[in-house]
């Protein structure tokens, strides 16, 4: 039997792809994606990073047994870039079809004929065949282990996220009546993929606590929960679920989610990271999720997840909230902020919401921070119904976009709310086309296991 693998792919890039194959004229077109690879619990994903659209004429042929081909100068160059990017090789074509698509026998037996020879080239890299067509997707993917690997899901990454498969699937299973007031907005099959989705939750505090109560309450099946500390009694006024007794037996803070999320929904799959999301050990946990959702408050947390959601193409947001007062006590800021994070559209480096000086700061021990005289920090103010904003906002965008229900779905902001003010801003990110971080022109793009993550060991 074949493997499953997943492609994950940015927006700008499938749409790319789809007007190339799709002009309008009813005839075949081609190309090739080059895509970083992950691997997690054995299933294979591979992560789109460069397109290579093939010209007609030139680089896609009339073939001398199905109807047309990439030339072999066109084979030839990308699989040698494969091989030395460390890229996988994924030959592409079109069928007009629309929700659903499968290679013909003759795409099937130039695979059987081609791909060996490719495979030696590539030096360990996959290399393989996708078919689209206008709504649906299929591939064909051969490792140099000998296995073939099938399509799964492609997952579209851009303000909204659209899932395409190789064929329709309309075998949704009757609602659980608690979701009953749910399924009549989200319809059976959102319903579905919220049971499907995995997220992952970094910081269980105040902002975290509240988006895992949320997700669970609406359905989504599988978490993964990740933070080092434990509840104290100063939490209490915070934390959905804590309890004194959590303080007094110094009780993780993702156990305590954990509760809540399992009282809402018993189905649900909850693993538990009780790790800092910096260490290499927890980021790699959550590089095969669906949804980042970023509630931890360090430079170092940023960064990682910033790392995540283009290395690996993963859709996330950032949220927060924060309270400044003047050295005489009067309050001068009390504001919240959501901010989605996707690739193509900006990161959190490109937007200076990742401060290097802090980022160094924290990267010093406890002892070096005391002889430097950074002096110790205060903890910060915070207050639930501030955090709930935030909650609130990220959870809800999460729906929108991860359900594909926007109106316009092209659409990204950041939105910050300053209560003093009583005002809402909505915040165009801004896009460095040279941001290390973010754009294909830096080395993490698209990159999934083979560059490391800007993490500590351990
Ligand atoms: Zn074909
Ligand atoms: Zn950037």
């Amino acid at each position: 039997m074949k493997r499953k693998c997943r492609i994950r792919i940015a927006r700008n890039d499938f749409d790319t792809v789809h007007k190339h194959l799709f002009p309008g004229d009813g005839d075949e077109h081609g190309g090739v994606l080059l895509a970083g690879t992950s691997c997690s619990n054995e299933r294979l994903t591979l992560h789109v990073r460069e397109i290579h659209l093939a010209r007609e004429g030139v680089d896609y042929v009339a073939g001398k047994i199905g109807y047309r081909a990439l030339s072999p100068t066109f084979i030839h160059r990308l699989i040698t870039r494969a091989r030395d990017e460390r890229l996988a090789y994924l030959a592409f074509h079109n069928h007009h079809a629309d929700r659903e698509v499968n290679f013909s026998r003759i795409d099937v037996e130039s695979h059987e004929r081609g791909y060996p020879a490719l495979l030696q080239i590539a030096r360990g890299m996959p290399v393989g065949g996708l078919v689209f067509a206008r709504r649906a997707m299929q591939a064909d993917i051969w490792l140099d282990n000998g296995t073939r690997h099938s399509l799964d899901e492609a997952i579209i990454v851009g303000s909204t996220v659209q899932k395409l498969t190789p064929s329709d699937e309309s075998n949704s299973r009757d609602p659980d009546p608690t979701y009953d007031r749910q399924v009549r907005m989200f319809g059976k099959a959102g319903q579905d993929r919220l049971a499907s989705c995995r997220v992952a939750i970094l910081g269980l505090g105040g902002i975290g606590s509240l988006v895992a109560e949320y997700l669970a309450r609406i359905g989504v099946g599988q978490f993964c929960l990740v933070d080092p500390d434990v509840v104290e009694e100063s939490n209490l006024s915070r934390i959905v679920g804590a309890r004194l007794s959590d303080a007094q037996k110094a009780v993780p803070k993702v156990n305590v989610s954990k509760r809540v999320i399992l009282q809402a929904n018993s189905c649900a799959r909850v693993q538990l990271v009780v790790d800092d999301i910096a260490k290499e050990s927890a980021a790699k946990r959550v590089s095969s999720c669906d949804y980042l959702f970023l509630a931890a408050d360090s430079m170092r947390a940023r960064l990682v997840f910033n790392a995540l959601v283009h290395q690996y193409l993963i859709p996330g947001v950032q949220l927060g909230s924060k309270i400044r007062s003047d050295s005489e006590g009067r309050l001068i800021d009390v504001m919240s902020v959501n901010r989605p994070i996707r690739p193509g559209h900006g990161c959190l480096w490109c937007n200076q919401l990742i401060d290097a000086n802090l980022l160094a700061r924290e990267a010093k021990t406890d002892e070096e921070r005391k002889a430097q005289a950074y002096g110790v920090e205060e903890p910060n103010p915070s207050v639930i119904s501030l955090n709930a904003i935030s909650a609130a906002h990220a959870v809800n965008d999460f729906l929108l976009d991860y359900l594909g229900l926007r109106k316009e779905p092209d659409m990204l902001h950041y939105e910050q709310f300053q209560l003093l003010e009583r005002r809402q801003t909505l915040v165009q990110p801004r896009k460095d086309s040279e941001c290390s971080e973010c754009s294909k022109a830096g080395l993490r793009y698209g990159r999934g296991d083979f560059v490391a993550l800007p993490c500590v060991e351990g």
